[in-house]
Parts: C-alpha cells; sequence; structure tokens
C-alpha cells in the first residue's frame, strides 16, 4: 500500500467543526440541540456589502486577482488596520487571502525550516491550528500557559523562560479564542520589553477579533516602539462583518508581503474576487452595522456571564474581548460524578441538548487551572437563555448526594 507522510500524519484539526458535525447529525435525527460551538456571528453580512458582491458578479469581476489581492482592497485593508492601531501602514505591505487562516500555516513555513528544531511559541489554551501548522510544518511547538489569575493574559517571565537561540516566532492572539482575554498596553509592553532582548523572533499578531473589544481600546503590539518591523498583523472580514463564509482575511508586514503572495500564487491563486469586492465596501462604506453588532455582542456578553455564574459549580469572569465565555466547570465536574470538561461536554450534549466545547480542543489543560468549556455566545440572547437554563437544570439534576 501507498503511505502517508509524516506530515500527513502529524496533522491536527479544529474540533470546532468536528463537534460541529457531530451536531449537525444529532439535530438531523430530530434531537433540540442549542449550540453554542462555532465562532462565527449569526447576524446577516451588511446589505450594503452582499449589494457589492452582486454588483460585481453582474459587472464581470469574477476572474482571477493578483494574489496579493486587488489594489483596492490592499489600501482599504491598509487604512482600516493602520487606523485601529494607530501605525501606518502601506498598501503594498498587505497580501489579502481567503480569510486569516490560511496566513498563520504561511507564516510558520515562512520563518521556520522543517525539521531544524526552530520553535513557536503559542498560547495554550489557543486556537488549535497553530500548534497544528507547526507541527505539519516540522517546526517545535512551544506552549506559553494563559492563566486564569491573570485573566488569562500570560505571564511575560514565563514567555523570557521559553524562549531559546532557536525561538523564531511568537503568536499572540487577543482578544484570544477560547477565553475571549485580551492583552492590556502594560501586558504588550512586558512582552516588547521580552523581546527587545531577542532580535531573532517574529510576532505573528493575531488580531481577527480587534474589533470585538468591550472594556477598553484595542491595543496591538504593532504599535509599540520598533515591534511593526517584526510583527505580522492579521486582521479579517470574517468576524466584523459576520463574512465567515466569504473566506476574506488580510496580512501587513513588510517583509513577508511578497513571500506570503508567493506562497498564495502557489495555494489558492488569489482569494475570491467577488468576496474581494464585497470586503471594499465592508471596510470602506458604512461602520455602523459592525458597531451594531459588536454592541449586541457586548449585551450577549452580559447576559451570558451573569447567566453562567448562577449555574451550580460554574465560575465565568467576563471576558474583555471576541464572542466568547470560559468559564471554570471544575466544581461542576464535581458535583455531576464527571471526570474532566470532556465528559461533562459530552453530558450537556446528549442529556442537556446544549452543545459547547470543551478546554482540551484548545490544547493541554493548564496545570493548576481545572477544568473549563467554551460557549461562543454569538448566538441570539433567547437561544443563550435557553441554553443556560437546560445547562443549570442539568446540573442540578445530575448533581450526586455528597458522600457520608
Ligand atoms: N484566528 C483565530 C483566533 C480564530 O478564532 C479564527 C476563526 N475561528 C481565525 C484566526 C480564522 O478566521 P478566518 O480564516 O475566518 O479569517
Amino acid at each position: 500500500m501507498p503511505t502517508l507522510s509524516r506530515r500527513a500524519e502529524s496533522l491536527g484539526t479544529e474540533n470546532a467543526f468536528v463537534v460541529l458535525a457531530e451536531v449537525n447529525q444529532l439535530i438531523r435525527s430530530g434531537k433540540d440541540i442549542v449550540s453554542f460551538c462555532i465562532g462565527q456571528p449569526d447576524f446577516a453580512t451588511p446589505a450594503h456589502v452582499q449589494d457589492a458582491a452582486v454588483e460585481a458578479v453582474r459587472g464581470g469581476k469574477h476572474g482571477y486577482t493578483p494574489s496579493a489581492g486587488i489594489d483596492e482592497l490592499r489600501a482599504a485593508a491598509a487604512a482600516s488596520m493602520a487606523r485601529a492601531r494607530g501605525i501606518s501602514i502601506s498598501p503594498d505591505e498587505v497580501v489579502v487571502g481567503a480569510g486569516a487562516k490560511p496566513f498563520i500555516a504561511y507564516a510558520i513555513a515562512s520563518v521556520t525550516d522543517y525539521g531544524a528544531g526552530d520553535e513557536v511559541i503559542f498560547p495554550v489554551p489557543g486556537f488549535p491550528i497553530y500548534e497544528s501548522q507547526c507541527r505539519a510544518n516540522g517546526a517545535v511547538p512551544v506552549g506559553l500557559p494563559l492563566r486564569e489569575a491573570r485573566e488569562f493574559a500570560f505571564d511575560p517571565d514565563e514567555l523570557a523562560a521559553c524562549i531559546t537561540p532557536r525561538t523564531k516566532l511568537l503568536i499572540l492572539n487577543a482578544p484570544q479564542n477560547p477565553t475571549g482575554g485580551v492583552l492590556s498596553s502594560a501586558d504588550l509592553r512586558a512582552i516588547a520589553a521580552v523581546l527587545e532582548r531577542h532580535r531573532q523572533i517574529w510576532v505573528y499578531a493575531d488580531e481577527i477579533y480587534s474589533r470585538l473589544v468591550y472594556d477598553a481600546e484595542f491595543v496591538s503590539i504593532a504599535a509599540l516602539p520598533g515591534m511593526q518591523e517584526r510583527t505580522i498583523i492579521s486582521d479579517g472580514a470574517s468576524k466584523t462583518y459576520a463574512m465567515t463564509g466569504w473566506r476574506i482575511g488580510f496580512t501587513a508586514n513588510r517583509q513577508l508581503a511578497p513571500v506570503f503572495t508567493r506562497w498564495i500564487t502557489n495555494t489558492e491563486s488569489c482569494a475570491s474576487q467577488i468576496s474581494q469586492w464585497a470586503a471594499v465596501a465592508a471596510l470602506n462604506g458604512p461602520q455602523d452595522a459592525a458597531e451594531n453588532m459588536r454592541r449586541r455582542f457586548l449585551a450577549r456578553r452580559d447576559l451570558i456571564v451573569r447567566l453562567l455564574n448562577q449555574v451550580p459549580g460554574f465560575r465565568c469572569a467576563a471576558p474583555g474581548g471576541a464572542f466568547y465565555a470560559w468559564p471554570n466547570v471544575t466544581e461542576a465536574c464535581a458535583l455531576i460524578g464527571a471526570s474532566d470538561s470532556e465528559e461533562l461536554r459530552k453530558r450537556l450534549l446528549h442529556e442537556a441538548g446544549v452543545a459547547v466545547l470543551a478546554d482540551i480542543h484548545f490544547g493541554p489543560r493548564v496545570a493548576g487551572d481545572g477544568q473549563h468549556i467554551r460557549f461562543s455566545y454569538a448566538a441570539a440572547e433567547s437561544a443563550i437563555e435557553a441554553g443556560v437554563e437546560r445547562i443549570a437544570d442539568f446540573v442540578r439534576r445530575a448533581t450526586r448526594p455528597p458522600r457520608k
């Protein structure tokens, strides 16, 4: 039999998609499930953005584009990313891709060598594609724990301790998936001070949730002195404009832009031209739909955090951004006799009709931080109320009497 490569064997996945398939299967078989498992806005793409796509199709704008994207979108993305970060970005530093996700692989592949022992540091819990792409590209994944006691920021001293002469890339993600944590200016300054001592390290700033920040101004590591040239800023249309399926993401870095462009020529050729024109309208047009979604997410955050804190054995801090809640469920697991968060997740799905993800879908659990599950609260208020009530009922029902 022909065999598979080590690369293929080591490729991980994003369990949100696996659980989603399971949930859809249950729904198709007639089960009533409230789902909090997929990280995408439940709003419609703004109407003027839809119109721009239709206009592009009708106007014959549906062929290949340059691999880096159409000039109009590169300019719009440069201006939008620059404005949100208080820096200047020129359009030729920007590369457009089919979502922000492909740039994770391109960045790792562009700054590490296969099997050479090059190390990549990334947050744990974190977006599972970071580790998966490190392994697939023959880099050494180094998880940096996010701690509940620090509101899911990492300790800069722990970062300093992870760095070796082989560290090539540090992946930051704020606001964060799955914890909803943000990095404060003080955190970023501390990180920059550590990096100052290690000039060989690139930074991949995964800022796909940059427009979903609730209690403070968004700040980017790229805005700190000396950081922009070594930082790959990554953002996109998916989360800000409810455009996940349109597949438009963009990055900015002067040195790596031509390299990313070449990767795209080698893979997807270009992002969909239709989606690119839609994204131009999203970025250059009125921002009220995006701002309205942000306000709705903020209201939902407050709702879900309040309700989750009323569930026996749940403890949930208010996350500063994105649309994820990450309650500590250690006590709830003990109450119902579940060995861990994954068993709790399965029981919630099958016995309470509520779909969530478990912490182990985002890397190994952080020692001493207990059990967590992830809720995406990009769901209607009524679904949030009904879903959390189901969970509270289930925990009460399933609670075992205390041992004598
Ligand atoms: N980074 C993070 C942290 C994410 O959560 C996601 C989407 N779930 C992405 C990147 C990718 O977003 P997209 O490819 O849709 O732009």
